[in-house]
């Protein structure tokens, strides 16, 4: 990426470009990122289902009115990303009959059941469980304070698979850890990385902006989440749009090297 190519991002707006194209949409919990053209769109992630007004207003600000979503990218389907995806594609309890909203949704293929199973599909099964009773318990709890509507995935993607968006194309990186099919989606054209969960640029906890990984207790397996952010480190992005956290978009490729070096 060019210096001079990020627009803005002021905290507070609901819409804030990041790019040409490209518009950071912030949640109550975390960040969904639109791909326009102008006439149609994407998302990436859809935050929580309670974030659904705020998402559709701000897109109905991006486009007057009549921007129509035509595929949601899911980095992965935890409660903060996926909450609204069955929505966009039309199939949420909702959607009784003929439905303008029409998303084709896309993830990995190992996460898709979690999509289908959103209630269970992160709380560790029966006897690893009782070995990591403090996950069992916060996927237990989100699940019913915070619950997802199940469908089923239209794509699965899978590592280096590239697709077609309105903002052009997208690389699919696998980096699983986080979750077991969790992917980033890279712009190789100007080096801006949906990096999702895999890593975020804010400390746990919401307490200060830097590049951190999400709490150990919320991950399915900790080294392949070191393993991951050590692989899109090395992607040597211009810019790191996380799933939780503003976008880093100063000197990123070496904050990124020098963050992972002490993991
Ligand atoms: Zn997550």
């Amino acid at each position: 990426m060019q210096a001079g190519t990020i627009v803005c991002h002021t905290e507070g707006m609901r819409l804030i470009p990041i790019t040409e194209g490209v518009y950071r949409i912030p949640l109550s919990w975390g960040n969904a990122y639109l791909l326009t053209d102008g006439a149609s769109g994407a998302l990436i992630d859809t935050g929580l289902r309670r974030d659904r007004a705020a998402l559709t207003g701000a897109l109905a600000a991006a486009g007057s009115g009549s921007l129509q979503i035509r595929a949601v990218y899911l980095t992965h389907a935890h409660t903060d990303h996926a909450g609204n995806a069955a929505y966009f594609a039309g199939r949420d309890a909702g959607a009784n009959g003929p439905c303008t909203r029409s998303a084709r949704i896309y993830l990995h293929r190992r996460e898709a059941p979690c999509l289908r199973a959103p209630g269970t599909a992160y709380i560790p099964p029966h006897p690893q469980c009782w070995r990591r009773p403090v996950t069992t318990l916060i996927f237990r709890a989100g699940a019913l304070l915070y619950p997802v509507e199940g469908c089923e995935a239209d794509c699965t993607v899978d590592d280096n698979d590239v697709i077609d968006t309105p903002a052009g194309t997208l690389r699919v990186v696998c980096c699983p850890g986080h979750t077991p099919g969790h992917v980033a989606y890279y712009r190789e054209r100007d080096g801006l990385l949906f990096s999702g969960d895999a890593i975020v640029h804010v400390v746990p906890g919401w307490l200060r902006v830097a590049l951190s990984l999400p709490p150990k207790v919320l991950c399915w397996d900790w080294e392949q989440t070191l393993l991951s952010a050590r692989r899109l480190a090395a992607l040597r992005p211009a810019c790191l749009l996380a799933g939780h956290g503003p976008p880093l978009t100063q000197d990123t490729a070496r904050r990124l090297q020098d963050f992972v070096r002490k993991l």
